[in-house]
């Protein structure tokens, strides 16, 4: 149902209050703010999520969602990075990206197999459907988000 504007919502934590958020990404141009504290929601750049955040992303997105496993001392993590803001900026509205660090998560890491860094998922409608291991260019990025 990725298609259908109706169910292109998903549910994000305020950034800076915690709160959840159900959003309508069919309306994202019109700057969805948090409903508590009234802070911009941006979904605009990739979103930085513990494990919990995780699962009800992916698992509440009417979106595909990319997902990024890194550590901050990787440095074809560094590659790939501006390549996923990249990704989040042109697709907004239409594609999630997120950030786990694997260091942080690592349960959450292991879960998922990923076993190297950077791995590239992809999730559709709460499964993985694709995934990328290694420093990706902005072109294979595309590839694997089906854009
Ligand atoms: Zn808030």
């Amino acid at each position: 149902m990725a298609g259908d504007p109706a169910a292109r919502r998903v549910t994000v934590r305020c950034r800076s209050c915690g709160r959840r958020n159900r959003v309508d990404l069919a309306r994202v141009g019109a700057g969805p703010k948090c409903a508590d504290c009234g802070r911009s929601i941006l979904l605009d750049r990739p979103l930085p999520v513990s494990d919990e955040e995780f699962r009800e992303t992916v698992a509440s997105a009417g979106v595909p969602v990319l997902v990024d496993f890194y550590a901050d001392w990787c440095g074809p993590c560094r590659v790939v990075a501006p390549f996923l803001e990249e990704m989040a900026r042109r697709h907004v509205g239409r594609l999630l990206v997120l950030k786990v660090d694997s260091d942080r998560w690592p349960e959450l890491t292991r879960q998922h197999g990923v076993r190297g860094i950077p791995t590239l998922l992809l999730f559709d409608e709460g499964r993985e459907v694709r995934r990328h291991v290694g420093a990706a260019s902005l072109a294979q990025l595309e590839r694997l988000a089906g854009c």
